[in-house]
């Protein structure tokens, strides 16, 4: 095992051992949508707010194996606080950077000093569904927060 991947892990597993923004979310604004990959067996809900155009809150209580919990709290740390412009540039650069065949390291913004660590599942592509799966359910939530449909929404990634 090289330094970098060394070093990779170990911010993956402190994130999956002290998820940031775990929880719950209460109050009327709150939306809720669920995430499942069934490949894994990854649950979780997130919680999101959003308030004047930016991501007042986001939360995540997930079940999920180590990638999954590490890359919903990497994910809540980088937008939290953000305009959802930011928040969806962000959501395409990880996906991008999840997706990308190639072994060119896209350029990241700073948000992403942890969210790098995640490359190295890319060695695995079954691990990476763990990965977007937060990501994935964030999407919806957006979407959801757009055109006022608080109605719970579950996303799973057995369809793509
Ligand atoms: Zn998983």
């Amino acid at each position: 095992m090289s330094l970098a991947d060394e070093l990779y892990r170990e911010t993956i597993l402190d994130h999956y051992h002290n998820p940031r923004n775990q929880g719950i979310l209460e109050g009327e604004k709150i939306l809720s949508v669920e995430g499942v990959n069934p490949l894994c067996g990854d649950e979780l809900v997130l919680y999101l707010e959003v308030k004047d155009g930016i991501v007042d809150g986001i939360t995540i209580k997930s079940r999920g194996c180590s990638i999954n919990t590490a890359s919903g709290s990497m994910m809540t740390e980088a937008v939290k606080g953000q305009p959802l412009e930011r928040v969806n540039d962000m959501i395409s650069v990880f996906k991008d950077m999840m997706l990308n065949k190639s072994e060119d390291t896209p350029e990241l913004p700073e948000e992403f000093e942890d969210l790098e660590a995640l490359q190295g599942v890319k060695k695995y592509p079954v691990r990476i569904k763990c990965a977007l799966l937060p990501w994935n359910t964030l999407i919806e939530g957006l979407r959801c927060a757009q055109t006022g449909d608080v109605a719970k929404a579950v996303v799973s990634t057995e369809h793509e």
